[in-house]
């Protein structure tokens, strides 16, 4: 048996994985870094539009600071998201940026002067200050008030993942490829790494160590059509799942985004219309000032998903063969912009669509596109349940989306967690709290467990085919789990994924029963593991009576804040069941900084928690007391809701603007 021991033992080579690696580093701890693909194909990569930090350099980002971006957070999450964690986070996203142009992403820039720009189909002309010129700018996205998502070009993800392998390999850090965990190692209540499998040469090696995290990302294809990668299969929730201790969060909170092309369903990033492309419907109409006269085609994700269903539903999408459709059109931005800062977006229409952007309305169509939930944790990234177990970046949920996360938040959040948890995990393993006697019986015992379901899996005969399952699971998910739900459908979902989960536990694996590099057998076990996962969303969203941001029930159309101000917790305690365990986990409304209220689109439907005026109240007359005192907003934040002492030292101090001093 071969083991391998390490400090630090981070799944995952994203943004967030490898930003946890070079913190450890730095802080003198080894790290391993396992990843299913070289780290610079990982999914972040495809991250196009942009990253939010509220630095408040270019005109139209005035103003901006922690508190804005905070808000716009927390109403974007429908006050489903901790507000201490995003709290932490609104503080440190100028910082990780920042880092982030030191090592040496090129960040696009503000030029002085005036420029021209499309907001609301009317060209208008901006005035750059001289003062912020070369500093990194922004553009604008859905939901936020300012313009906040700084960029480059729409290939962010691609230029800041590079810039973070980059620094990975400076740090000489170990990066263990095509190694895939399939299992945790853990005992009592405490993690001792993982087993991973060689996926060249089928190798089975135990990763052991001290502290473990799972930044694996998300979990959109467990649909059939999403913008994901198709390596986010949610293997980082199933493992934490099937330890049977590890918890998951919100897993029901699943996000569509408005513009993916029609068919494929690869993305065009929402930096169209954030510089100012519209949706168009068969009749070549703008539809969105209808329904959100205010934010427009630039409303929060989950609410231009709905809206452009339901014009769909109303009859006025494009009838195609791949189903109906509407337009983007950014034909409207001009050729040089689409060159310019739409550039990936131009070169996706060519290659799939044989179309030019520059010329021709683009085919979209809302499609899976984020996991807000994941393995849940504490504000530092442990699991709440098991010691050692780390999770950040999309395949956590710690929790700052709620149930519905802003884009650009989550490039963001990755290299934020990254930075935060790599503190948390290197004071845990400064500590004595981190000593561990390793039972080398139980490490093999593991290593045996898994030889044996994989020896199962080829061994088989006359089983289920994986792909039929697969295909089966997606399609429910697609069809009964999708942008509007319903109680019938939900059930039907949970009913039809756990036939799907009895019949995956027979499953054989056709046309090669080689146990080396063997696509039919990975897909086997992953199977498997992803009908596990799809039965959590399932089983979440149909117990969830309640809309609540991208969760929106036709038969609970309100969001309850009574009732459903909470997480859906879900667990496997017992392999045997086929359903998980679900429990809820409340948020308390007395600490909150910002009481539930309306997010600002359509009716308001909600129905409020009693707790809800009492708080506001005294939020209110806190306030009004301290600005009557002469106190300054970051004071007055304090008083609201502390949140700087749960920061690492280095992380606390006061971010720089220009035209703020303090
Ligand atoms: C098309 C598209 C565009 C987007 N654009 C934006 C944007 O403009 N702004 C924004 O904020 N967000 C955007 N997002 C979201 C954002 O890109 C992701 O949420 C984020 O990059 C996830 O990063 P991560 O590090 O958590 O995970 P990932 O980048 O998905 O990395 C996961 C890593 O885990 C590894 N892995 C997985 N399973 C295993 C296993 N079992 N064993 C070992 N390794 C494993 C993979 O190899 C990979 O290295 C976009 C998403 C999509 C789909």
């Amino acid at each position: 048996m071969k083991v391998i021991y390490t400090d630090v033992l981070i799944i995952g080579g994203g943004l967030a994985g490898l930003r946890v690696a070079t913190g450890v580093k730095e802080r003198g701890h080894n790290a391993v870094v396992l990843s299913l693909v070289p780290p610079k194909r990982s999914h972040s990569s495809a991250a196009q539009g942009g990253m939010q930090a509220s630095l408040a350099n270019s005109a139209m980002g005035e103003g901006d600071n922690e508190d804005v971006h905070f808000s716009d957070t927390i109403k974007g999450s429908d006050w489903g998201a901790d507000q201490e964690v995003a709290r932490m986070f609104t503080h440190c996203a100028p910082k990780a940026i920042r880092e982030l142009a030191h090592w040496g992403v090129p960040w696009s820039r503000v030029q002085k002067g005036d420029r021209e720009a499309i907001i609301n189909a009317k060209k208008v002309t901006i005035s750059e200050k001289e003062e912020a010129h070369g500093l990194i700018t922004a553009r604008d996205f859905g939901g936020t008030k300012k313009w906040r998502t700084c960029y480059t070009s729409d290939g962010t993800g691609h230029s800041m993942l590079y810039a973070m392998d980059n620094k990975a390999h400076e740090q000489n850090i170990d990066i263990h490829e095509r190694l895939e965990a399939i299992a945790l190692i853990h005992e009592d209540g405490r993690c001792y790494g993982a087993v991973a499998r060689n996926l060249m040469n089928g190798e089975l090696v135990a990763y052991v160590s001290k502290a473990t995290t799972i930044a694996t990302g998300g979990y959109g294809r467990i649909y059939s059509v999403s913008t994901n990668a198709i390596i986010c299969q949610g293997m980082g929730q199933a493992i934490a799942l099937e330890s049977g201790v590890a918890t998951l969060g919100n897993m029901e909170a699943i996000q569509f985004h408005p513009t993916a092309i029609v068919p494929v369903g690869i993305l065009t990033t929402e930096g169209c219309r954030g510089d100012g492309g519209l949706l168009l419907d068969k009749d070549g109409y703008r539809f969105m000032p209808d329904y959100e006269p205010e934010k427009k085609e630039l409303a929060s994700r989950d609410v231009v998903s709905r809206r452009m269903t339901e014009h769909i539903r109303k009859g006025k999408g494009v009838k195609s063969k791949y189903g109906d459709h509407l337009w983007l059109d950014i034909t409207i931005l001009g050729r040089e912009h689409i060159e310019k800062n739409l550039r990936e977006v131009k070169e996706i229409c060519e290659n799939f669509l044989g179309i030019d952007p520059a010329v021709d309305w683009i085919p979209v169509r809302p499609t899976q596109h984020y996991s807000m939930g994941g393995i849940r944790t504490k504000y530092t990234g442990e699991s709440q349940t098991m010691k050692g177990l780390y999770s950040c970046g999309e395949a956590a949920c710690w929790d700052m989306h709620g149930f519905n996360r802003l884009g650009g938040n989550s490039v963001s959040e990755t290299v934020v967690a990254g930075m935060l948890v790599a503190e948390y995990i290197s004071d845990f393993l400064d500590s004595k709290d981190s000593n561990m006697k390793i039972n080398s019986i139980m490490v093999e015992n593991f290593v045996k467990a898994e030889q044996e379901k994989l020896d199962k899996l080829l061994s088989n005969e006359n089983g289920e085919d994986a792909y039929v399952l697969r295909r089966k699971m997606e399609e429910i998910m697609m069809d009964k789990v999708g942008i509007f739900r319903n109680g019938d459908d939900l059930k039907e979902a949970v009913e039809e994924l756990q036939e799907l989960l009895k019949r995956s536990k027979n499953i054989e694996v056709f046309r090669s029963k080689s146990r080396a590099a063997n696509p039919a057998l990975v897909n086997a076990y992953r199977t498997q593991k992803m009908i596990k996962v799809a039965l959590t969303c399932a089983l979440g969203a149909y117990l969830r009576q309640e809309s609540r941001g991208a969760h929106s029930r036709e038969d609970f159309p309100q969001r309850d804040d009574e009732n459903w101000l909470k997480r859906t917790i879900t667990s496997w305690p017992d392999p045997d069941q086929t359903l998980p365990s679900v429990s809820y986990e409340e948020i308390n409304i007395s600490k909150m900084e910002m009481p539930p209220g309306w997010r600002g689109y359509g009716k308001d439907l909600t129905h409020h928690h009693p707790m809800t005026k009492v708080r506001q109240d005294s939020v209110d007359a806190m306030k009004q007391k301290l600005e009557e005192e002469g106190r300054d907003r970051f004071e007055i934040q304090e008083a609201l809701m502390p949140f700087k002492d749960k920061l690492p030292k280095k992380y606390q101090n006061t971010n720089e603007r220009l035209g703020e001093n303090r």
